[in-house]
């Protein structure tokens, strides 16, 4: 119940807005799986934006954008945002799991949260290169990962937030190629710190996950977790990758509207996933990339006609990453088996490591960048 005047949106569907005899309005909402850290209520002078969407999947799913007045033309242009990126999302992921709710943004004083059904929005309709509003889009991806996909261990929120943060890659992908896509990449690399693993294998609190100082991996559940994903998409190939996304968000591998329900995962069940949609066991992916703070190390050597590889992982363990080489501007694909490899190149021959940067792996520049602005931000006595 609000002030006469304001408006109340908030998660599900709205099933009425009653007068009250002093001129208050109390507005009754419905929501039939909410995720219980993702409930809001939202009160201000809000305007309205709204329209329909219609679904690959058949069905129609309603759009509502409230924003603050005064804003109607950016407020307009954000909202245009909404149909193509659920496109996208329903194209590459799934159908959007709540279709017969809504899609739902609204206008908030903080940056943003991803309240089931009712997003918030507090990004002042910033522009970028990639020509989409990434916070709208991030806390969207959360409607996947994160509201249907539900991490049962806070432990396990890289599946939020690594799926939520390498939506805005893959979006920039689906819009206007690789370059993109790698652009986007690269500015998620130097963000990466390494200082802890991204999961600390017990329940965790919410605290001991999102704070650095707590004991948190922190951002890394964001960037780290991204680009795990990115390294997991190169090693097991689109197909493969996309058919565990499927399944781990939707608990089937052929999701249509009213054949899901909201659920609960781990990185014990996706790590299964993996082995179940490969037929092959990536343990030794998982627990470096997971399980470990330090990167893994691509040792280089080349003597006479070779060149050797070899990995260097934190916890020693085996890591036969295969790795693309290219040689005189032609790749080859060195497979690493036992974490070792050989290439024969000729004398004088370029060599380009990893040439699509399509491997995590230790960046001594990008440490070196971080220490340096660490440095740099020093006050100068
Ligand atoms: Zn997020």
């Amino acid at each position: 119940t609000v002030p006469q005047g304001l408006k109340a949106p908030s998660n599900g569907v709205l099933l009425g807005v009653d007068t009250l005899a002093d001129g208050r309005t109390r507005w009754n909402w419905r929501v039939k799986t909410p995720n219980t850290y993702a409930i809001a209520l939202n009160v201000g002078p809000y305007e309205e934006v709204s329209g329909t969407y219609k679904s690959r999947f058949g069905n129609s799913i309603p759009m509502a954008y409230w924003y603050l007045p005064g804003e109607k033309p950016q407020a307009e242009k954000l909202f245009a945002e909404f149909a193509p990126t659920l496109d996208f999302f329903e194209s590459m992921i799934g159908p959007y799991p709540f279709g017969d709710e809504k899609l739902g943004v609204v206008e908030t004083p903080h940056k943003g949260m991803e309240h089931q059904t009712i997003n918030a929005y507090g990004n002042a309709y910033a522009k970028a290169p990639e020509g989409f509003d990434w916070l709208f889009q991030h806390e969207f991806a959360h409607e996947w990962f994160g509201n249907q996909l539900t991490a049962a261990n806070w432990d396990d929120y890289w599946l939020h937030e690594g799926y939520g943060t390498y939506m805005q890659p893959l979006y920039g992908e689906w819009r206007e190629g690789r370059a993109r896509y790698a652009a986007m990449m690269q500015t998620q690399r130097a963000l990466i710190t390494n200082r802890r693993p991204v999961t600390q294998q017990r329940v965790a609190t919410e605290e001991e996950v999102y704070e650095a100082d707590k004991g948190g991996a922190g951002l890394d559940i964001y960037y780290k977790g991204s680009w795990m994903l990115h390294t997991l998409r190169g090693l097991i190939g689109d197909t493969a990758f996309f058919a565990v996304t499927r399944r781990a968000v939707y608990g089937r591998p052929d999701p249509k509207p009213g054949n899901f329900r909201p659920r609960f995962s781990s990185a014990a069940e996706y790590q299964a996933l993996v082995r179940q949609v490969t037929g092959k066991d990536y343990g030794w992916f998982f627990d470096v990339y997971l399980r470990q703070a330090a990167l893994p190390d691509l040792v280089e050597r080349r003597e006479g006609g070779t060149l050797s590889l070899s990995w260097t992982v934190p916890g020693g363990g085996n890591f036969p990453m295969p790795v693309d080489v290219q040689v005189a501007g032609k790749v080859h694909v060195v497979p690493m088996t036992g974490g070792k490899g050989r290439l024969p190149v000729p004398a004088g021959a370029h060599v380009v490591i990893d040439p699509d940067a399509k491997i995590l792996r230790r960046s001594v520049a990008i440490e070196e960048t971080q220490a340096w602005t660490a440095q740099s931000k020093r006050p100068t006595p």
